[in-house]
């Protein structure tokens, strides 16, 4: 990759700090977002600027519209363009559908769904201009299989699958090509708190019998995000080692 600019949404920690710190290694500029973490953030910014990747942190919560739009111009405005944005912020709530109160939902959606509308949205116009940019949103397996106890998460992360699918027929003829992928189980701050018990019962699940490595799904990030992939849209890449 030459220098081009990267958006990562969610890049202070997980899948989306993996992804800053490959595609920095790649000679990408990195814009690392975050909602209230700062430290994490600042962390990975010094890490990639360590390695000689110009790197800045930026907060904005996804959810809000304004935020969303004040990222992007924050980005253009001190990385000179925007060419990638991957959507990794997400949150996860577990809990039986039944037991599910409104404002849970609204949160899961308006993070995870809202958020990807938000900065997809605000990215576009930039994307259009230069006729050229892709899109890669992380989406998971729930979105693909449905999760039981996670209903409000499968949800919002199937409607990610479909705006992918949507939206890289829309953009196709202004070369941007919008995807995702849909991992598995990841080693990270979401999966940390599970109990030993459901944590063996998914590796037994696993034909590859162990959680993937953040770095894993960001390898598969960085490719549909680069010249390697362009022929490539509006897919879906499960990071599932052998699941579904
Ligand atoms: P994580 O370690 O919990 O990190 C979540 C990231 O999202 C953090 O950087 C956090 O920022 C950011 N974030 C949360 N709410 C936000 C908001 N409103 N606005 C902006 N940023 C926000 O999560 P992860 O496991 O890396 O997950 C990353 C993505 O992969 C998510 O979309 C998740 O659904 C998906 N995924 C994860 C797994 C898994 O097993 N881990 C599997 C499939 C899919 P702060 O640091 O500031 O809080």
């Amino acid at each position: 990759m030459d220098r081009r600019v990267v958006l990562v949404t969610g890049g202070s920690r997980g899948i989306g700090r993996a992804v800053c710190l490959l595609m920095g290694r790649r000679g990408c500029a990195v814009a690392v977002n975050f909602a209230s973490d700062e430290t994490r953030a600042g962390g990975v910014v010094d890490e990639l600027a360590g390695a000689g990747s110009p790197a800045v942190a930026l907060r904005a919560d996804v959810s809000k519209a304004d935020e969303a739009a004040a990222l992007v111009d924050g980005v253009v405005e001190r990385l000179g363009r925007l060419d990638v944005v991957v959507n990794s912020a997400g949150i996860e709530r577990s809990g039986f559908l039944i037991m599910t109160s409104p404002r849970e939902w609204e949160d899961v959606m308006d993070v995870n769904l809202r958020g990807v509308f938000n900065v997809t949205k605000a990215a576009l116009p930039h994307m259009m201009d230069a006729r050229a940019g892709a899109v890669v949103n992380v989406a998971s397996l729930a979105g693909v299989t449905g999760l039981a106890g996670g209903v409000p998460y499968s949800a919002s992360k199937g409607g990610v699958i479909a705006f992918t699918r949507a939206l890289a027929k829309e953009v196709a003829p202004f070369g941007i090509r919008v995807n995702a992928v849909a991992p598995g189980m990841v080693e990270t701050d979401m999966t940390a708190a599970m109990k030993e018990a459901d944590r063996k019962r998914y590796e037994e699940m696993i034909p590859m019998g162990r959680f993937a490595e953040a770095a894993e799904v960001a390898e598969v990030v960085a490719f549909l995000a680069s010249p390697a992939a362009s022929y490539v849209t509006g897919e879906t890449v499960v990071v599932g080692g052998g699941l579904p």
